[in-house]
């Protein structure tokens, strides 16, 4: 086991020059190896929060007849080239990429749906109706902050085959739900626009060129880059200059063709009345190329810069790109750490749940045993109840501390006299009646069963 403490005992004269990152000072010939920058441990009790959001997601894409798909974290470099967008954040500054053994560039999926595409259309299951969800670790070489990781995780929810703006409406409808489940309603707030059709979007692209062209000299280096080779992108922009000079720049709701726009028209009406509250933002585009018609993002104001929760939109063209049937598509990824820090800062965390129900004591050797071995017979009749043998040892005394601690309702007790007599001391923990009394060891099951109901 490495110490940590160990990485803390240099005096300041080791601690130049500054270490190698990712290793901390060698000290008696220990070198201490941290996890890499910006992709953290997950630990308990914070655990707990993540296991308590998984299961409030899974739940509620059940009863909306979503299905998990469980997909590779690592995937061919050119899927993400390929889908993503050569002249993205993503592809262009953030992808974790490698030459495996065998000289093939591999890369860590930075996001999910790619993948999702992939698995689709390599296991034929396109143009049919898929629901799918998934959820997992994405990797992105970003510069690490409060919510925003190098590994971090997602939960993508994707619908393939109905281009209707019924399944939009459901996609931000159970997003909806998710928030409100989780007591987060009021902090996230739904952004929408709609980025048109492959022709009305050209006409829009050339529009925003010509007009940002006459203004070029204004715009942030980035944005200049971009005018060439992502114009879109431009709109997205975080410089506070080029964000206020966009002000005045055209609009692609004015540009939508008819299709288009119905469709846009359609979603909204669906989502007025179910009395969802957006706001219509004309800037919106999100990162990746793949979005047409609906584009969303779910932002809060909780987070500081790491303000979007989750995003996604329509991508009906990106089947048939990777050679399946045409194939219509609409989803949205959501950043579960951001989540998780939202949950954090509610008043009642659901982190507070007991570790245990039932702690088992011992004192002695043939006790202790006898313990492990109650509890062991406890557990066939008990589900659902977290029984925890004590194994550290210690006197009774010392044992029903640690009882206390765990939020155990009841402590058993066994001790040589109770081996002898094939009897189990109980004591309540909790309330008034804290009297401890003896059992029938072949009764101790039924006895703890009545207690805790
Ligand atoms: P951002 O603008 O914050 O970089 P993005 O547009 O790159 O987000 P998407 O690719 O749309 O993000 O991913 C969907 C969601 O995943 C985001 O809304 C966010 O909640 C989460 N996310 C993205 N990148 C990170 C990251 N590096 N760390 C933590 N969460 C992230
Ligand atoms: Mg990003």
């Amino acid at each position: 086991m490495l110490n940590a403490s160990t990485s803390h005992a240099s005096t300041p004269s080791q601690r130049t020059p500054a270490p190698t990152p990712g290793y901390q000072p060698e000290t008696q010939g220990v070198k201490t190896i941290r996890s890499i920058r910006g992709m953290n441990d997950i630990l308990p009790p914070e655990t707990s929060l993540w296991q308590y959001l998984e299961k409030q997601v899974a739940s509620l894409l059940a009863e909306y007849g979503y299905r998990e798909i469980r997909l590779p974290v690592i995937e061919h470099t050119e899927l993400f080239q390929n889908s993503i967008g050569e002249s993205t954040d993503i592809v262009e500054k953030e992808m974790y990429s490698f030459s495996d053994r065998n000289g093939d560039s591999l890369t860590l999926r930075p996001e999910g749906t790619a993948s999702c595409v992939r698995a689709l259309c390599q296991h034929h299951l396109a143009p049919a109706l898929q629901k799918l969800w998934y959820q997992g670790p994405m990797f992105r070489h970003e510069r690490p902050q409060h919510g925003r990781q190098r590994q971090f995780h997602q939960l993508g929810v994707e619908v393939f085959g109905v281009a209707s703006a019924e399944v939009d409406a459901e996609l931000l409808l159970l997003s909806a739900r998710l928030w409100r489940r989780l007591g987060l309603e009021k902090r996230i707030q739904l952004q929408l626009n709609s980025l048109g059709d492959g022709e009305s979007r050209q006409h829009y692209r050339e529009a925003l060129v010509s007009w940002l062209s006459a203004r070029e000299a204004a715009l942030d280096d980035d944005s200049r880059r971009r005018l060439r080779n992502n114009p879109l992108r431009i709109l997205d922009s975080k410089n506070p200059q080029t964000q206020s000079l966009l002000e005045d720049a055209p609009v692609m709701a004015d540009f939508l063709n008819e299709e288009a726009a119905a469709h846009f028209d359609r979603l909204r009406e669906i989502l007025d009345a179910n009395g969802l509250v957006y706001t219509v933002n004309h800037r919106l585009v999100r990162g990746l190329d793949y979005y047409n018609r609906t584009v969303f993002e779910w932002v809060t104001e909780a987070l500081g810069a790491q303000g979007t929760v989750c995003g996604g939109g329509r991508y009906d063209t990106l089947v048939q790109q990777f050679g399946g049937k045409a194939t219509p598509a609409a989803g949205f990824a959501a950043g579960l750490e951001r989540l998780v820090l939202l949950l954090q800062q509610l008043q009642q965390s659901p982190l507070e749940e007991p570790l245990a129900d039932v702690y088992f004591t011992a004192v002695g050797d043939a006790a202790r045993v006898c313990a492990i071995t109650l509890a062991e017979a406890v557990r066939d009749q008990l589900d659902g109840y977290n029984i925890l043998v004590n194994c550290e040892g210690g006197s009774f005394k010392s044992q029903l501390k640690k009882a206390d601690k765990s939020g155990a309702r009841l402590a058993v007790i066994i001790g040589e006299r109770e081996v002898a007599a094939r009897s189990a001391g109980i004591k309540p923990l909790r309330g008034e009646s804290a009297e401890q009394f003896s059992v029938a060891q072949s009764e101790l099951a039924a006895r703890l069963q009545g207690l805790l109901a």
